[in-house]
């Protein structure tokens, strides 16, 4: 089959997918999952490795060039490194990445690592051992900062650390986490919290990537960094003179990067999602379930690229604005 590479009614190229792989989770970070009432997919309503590799596959004809797993907590699910070996195999695909909490990594990182896949994406929003159980519910930071140290032993590169910033939570740590980057050669990745699932989001907890750009001056000045290209996401990125890591800023509400979005989402049930903050979705499982042709789910590959909302409006929606929970979405 030949290979096409897409653009939406935008004209924007779309070579990135993100998949969730599941909506479990082992932490209850405050502004992802609640801690009660959360109801979990049943499995059988969850896509399996074969109909998400089918998918992946079928999305590279499209012009799908990078893939990222997240969730939920990907590496929670069963048979992962399988899955993620099979993953690597399919042609065409020119990146993988994983976006986790690390609470697992220090066991999966060599396999991982056996699969091919070296960038990472590790959630931390704390350097703090006991503010990150307050943020995330469970008392592993040590399990996670072990992660991370056996992830740079085994050469992984780059490893970003994401750190969603929540006024009055934790953004006493910003400099922390900036002065970090002057040790070790981690990019450090603010990003502003988003409204989420009715994840309580409130103005007044929210901080801008202006504000979290002034502060990090505080560590050192900040150098600007050229986007490498067009798989390169949303961050706007800097060096702290003579740093070993980097900052990324990415300013989801404050910034909207629409213009050059290039990602399509596929949710753990198999919802193809063009917009993280829209409704429109179109279900890719009954064309799995019911034996569908390759055909008829490129069609639909097709149809969500094509449907790519031109941009959010975030700023003015508040709190309605995305009503599935992040976990289930992928972030
Ligand atoms: N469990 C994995 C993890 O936490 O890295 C992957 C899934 S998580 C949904 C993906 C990313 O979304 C994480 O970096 C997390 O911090 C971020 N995230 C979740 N809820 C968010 C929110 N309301 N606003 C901004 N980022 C959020
Ligand atoms: Fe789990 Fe990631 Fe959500 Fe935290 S952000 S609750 S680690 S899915």
């Amino acid at each position: 089959m030949n290979r096409i590479m897409m653009v939406d009614s935008n004209n924007r190229k779309i070579n990135y997918l993100r998949l969730s792989i599941t909506d479990r989770c082992n932490l209850r970070c405050m502004y992802c999952m609640p801690e009660d009432g959360i109801e979990f997919l049943p499995h059988d309503k969850i896509l399996s490795y074969e109909e998400i590799l089918r998918i992946v596959q079928l999305a590279t004809y499209r012009g799908i060039r990078k893939v990222r797993l997240t969730g939920g907590e990907p590496l929670v699910r069963k048979g992962f490194t399988d899955f993620l070996k099979s993953m690597s195999e399919i042609e065409g695909l020119e990146e993988i990445s994983i976006t986790t909490n690390g609470v697992l990594l220090k066991q999966y990182a060599a396999e991982i690592k056996a699969c091919g896949v070296t960038r990472l994406n590790i959630s931390l929003d704390s350097l703090k051992p006991e503010k990150f159980k307050m943020i995330t519910g469970r008392d592993y930071f040590h399990q996670v900062w072990e992660g991370i140290q056996e992830a740079e032993r085994l050469g992984f590169a780059p490893i970003k650390l994401n750190v969603v910033a929540i006024k009055g939570i934790n953004d006493d740590e910003i400099e922390a986490f900036g002065r970090l980057t002057l040790e070790k050669p981690y990019h450090i990745r603010f990003i502003e919290q988003m409204p989420i699932g009715g994840n309580n989001w409130n103005s007044d907890k929210f901080i801008s990537i202006l504000e979290i750009y002034e502060r990090l001056q505080n560590v050192g000045p900040l150098v600007s960094i050229e986007r490498r290209n067009s798989l390169d996401g949303p961050a706007q990125r800097y060096k702290i003179e003579n740093a070993k890591g980097e900052i990324g800023l990415i300013g989801a509400l404050s910034n909207h990067f629409c213009d050059v979005c290039n990602r399509l989402r596929l949710t753990a049930d198999g919802h193809l999602r063009s917009c993280l903050f829209s409704e429109t979705e179109l279900d890719a499982m009954p064309l799995l379930r019911e034996g569908k042709n390759d055909e008829e789910i490129i069609a639909l590959i097709e149809k969500a690229i094509h449907e790519k909302p031109e941009r959010h409006n975030l700023q003015n929606q508040g709190q309605r604005s995305c009503t599935r929970q992040m976990s289930s979405i992928g972030g």
